[in-house]
């Protein structure tokens, strides 16, 4: 490709397709309308809690090969952390603790043989439609759709379910190591990124937002963007912003939230077994994670408590978690509570049948994004992975990685 590389969208999907783009020699220009890169996976400084914080905790698994491809290519794999692959639980109610590790399930052979997708799953069946019986049901499967899926199981669709055991169970025990981001989402992710574009040249501007699409311009905020015919687009945007840019895309696409609770303590926090992580049962909140004198909540498919004034969200996660590190419950202390109300599409069986595939009306225009059609639910990896595959088919070049 002679021409310009157009990339709306600075999340990691515009992020992925403007590394491997500028990377193999193409000019790039990136248009965002925050004033920040990152999208739904970032950092900032709260002032506050006066430390860095992300917009909600994340983890990627040794499965999620494109994401580590990326960072790797970026310098940023050097602000994430591998853990040995174990999953510390807490049950709330009873005091329980379990550890889930590759050869140590909390499930019987049969639970896991259908968990997996044996024998074949029907596209309506739900995970609790297909698990809900099963005696791990609450300690395993349960926490693993919401933490995945971003959706309840009473509606999560079992096959996607059991493709992505499939690839963490069955992919050895390196596909289960778990990457966390001690120094923050934005130093590893989004930083490192921003740094390789500049280093190949590529041109990003922040506060512009695209408004219109034709086949020869592309209509922003700020100013008109005329495509010459050797020009390419990748619109690396949510369905929501997607809907009234390219009407017919991105309709009907509903959305789940995720809450976040973020906690500073008057000393580092430290989990059972000096994990950086722990997930409970039985409990409002999903997952801890710790960074530093910092904790934090994650409770996924959060309907609604993500309707819940941030006050009363504090005191409720923070009676869970201060058991759960085993500090009395006295004072909520200061907190950030983080409402991402749209952080993933809903994966039910009719939204990911809806998920489009990359391509729009305009051949010169490219669409990437976490809900583009994949094995993938909405994550870290899917994200990546579309804009990879964006930037293959807007450069013609099957091949393109990040690393060349
Ligand atoms: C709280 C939370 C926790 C999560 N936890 C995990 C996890 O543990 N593991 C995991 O793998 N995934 C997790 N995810 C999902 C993951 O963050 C997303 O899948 C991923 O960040 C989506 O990236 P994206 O580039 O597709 O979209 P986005 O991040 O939404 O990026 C789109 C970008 O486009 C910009 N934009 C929108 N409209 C316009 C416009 N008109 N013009 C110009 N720019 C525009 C936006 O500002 C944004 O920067 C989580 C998400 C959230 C919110």
């Amino acid at each position: 490709m002679t021409g310009t590389l157009h990339i709306v969208g600075a999340g990691l999907a515009g992020l992925a397709a403007a590394v491997a783009a500028a990377r193999a020699g193409s000019r790039v220009v990136m248009h965002e309308a925050a004033g920040h890169a990152g999208g739904r996976c970032r950092s900032f400084r709260d002032d506050r809690l006066e430390r860095v914080i992300d917009n909600g905790s994340h983890l990627v698994l040794g499965a999620n090969r494109v994401t580590l491809a990326y960072a790797a290519a970026t310098g940023g794999l050097e602000a994430m952390q591998a853990a040995p692959p174990c999953f510390p639980f807490m049950d709330m109610a009873s005091g329980a603790r379990w550890m889930v590790t590759p050869d140590r399930l909390p499930a019987g052979i049969g639970e896991i043989v259908s968990a997996l997708g044996m024998p074949w799953v029907s596209r309506h069946q739900t995970v609790a439609g297909r698990l809900g019986r099963s005696p791990s049901f609450a300690r395993l499967w349960l926490p693993l759709c919401e933490a995945i899926l971003n959706t309840s199981p009473d509606e999560a669709s079992a096959r996607m379910f059991a493709w992505t055991m499939r690839r963490a169970l069955l992919g050895g025990s390196a596909a289960l190591i778990p990457w966390t981001f001690p120094l923050g989402l934005s130093a590893a992710l989004v930083a490192p990124a921003l740094a390789t574009l500049g280093m190949f040249g590529a041109e990003i501007n922040f506060r512009r937002r695209l408004l219109t699409v034709s086949q020869d311009s592309l209509g922003f905020d700020d100013a008109t963007v005329s495509l010459a015919p050797e020009d390419r687009v990748i619109l690396a945007l949510p369905p929501w912003n997607l809907e009234g840019i390219l009407p017919g895309l991105g309709r009907d696409m509903p959305t789940r939230p995720i809450v976040n609770a973020h906690f500073r303590l008057d000393r580092p926090a430290v989990l059972p077994g000096e994990s950086h992580f722990l997930g409970l049962a039985n409990a409002a909140g999903h997952w801890l994670f710790t960074r530093g004198d910092v904790l934090s909540v994650t409770v996924s498919a959060a309907g609604r408590l993500a309707e819940c004034a941030n006050d009363d969200i504090a005191a409720l996660l923070w009676a869970e978690a201060s058991r759960a590190i085993g500090q009395p419950a006295a004072a909520v202390p200061p907190f950030r509570i983080m409402k991402e109300r749209r952080a993933t599409l809903a994966h039910d069986a009719l939204t990911i049948a809806r998920r489009p595939g990359p391509s729009t009306p305009y051949p010169a225009i490219t669409l990437a994004g976490d809900w583009i059609a994949s094995p993938w639910p909405c994550t870290i990896e899917a994200a990546i992975s579309s804009g990879l595959g964006a930037a293959r088919l807007a450069l013609g070049r099957k091949t393109l990685a990040f690393a060349r």
